[in-house]
């Protein structure tokens, strides 16, 4: 079961990124992103939102296929810079990584 933490998206924050809480959730940049990979970016941002941080980690490797290529964020509707968010979640799991 995956353990909820509210503060998660303040957490994520430090790691360069604080536009996750704007998405609508509305697709849009699940569409565009040409690794049309099960509703990438969308649903790490929905993630965030939720404060599920293990899903996150337990899916990490999908953070590394992300092209960088920015179609996310230019059709994002809500300026949530899916984009950035995902670079600040690579940080993120570094992070976490060197913790553990
Ligand atoms: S396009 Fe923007 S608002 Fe829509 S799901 Fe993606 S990040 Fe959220
Ligand atoms: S920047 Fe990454 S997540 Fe966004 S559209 Fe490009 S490959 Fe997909």
């Amino acid at each position: 079961m995956a353990l909820v933490n509210p503060e998660f998206a303040i957490e994520l924050a430090k790691h360069g990124n604080d536009t996750a809480l704007e998405c609508f959730n509305c697709g849009t940049c699940a569409a565009i992103c040409p690794l049309i990979s099960e509703h990438f970016p969308r649903r790490m941002i929905r993630y965030i939102q939720l404060g599920a941080k293990d899903r996150i980690l337990e899916n990490a490797q999908d953070l590394w296929r992300c092209l960088h290529c920015g179609l996310c964020t230019q059709t994002c509707p809500r300026g949530a810079d899916p984009g950035e968010v995902i670079l600040g979640l690579k940080r993120f799991v570094v992070a976490d990584w060197r913790r553990s």
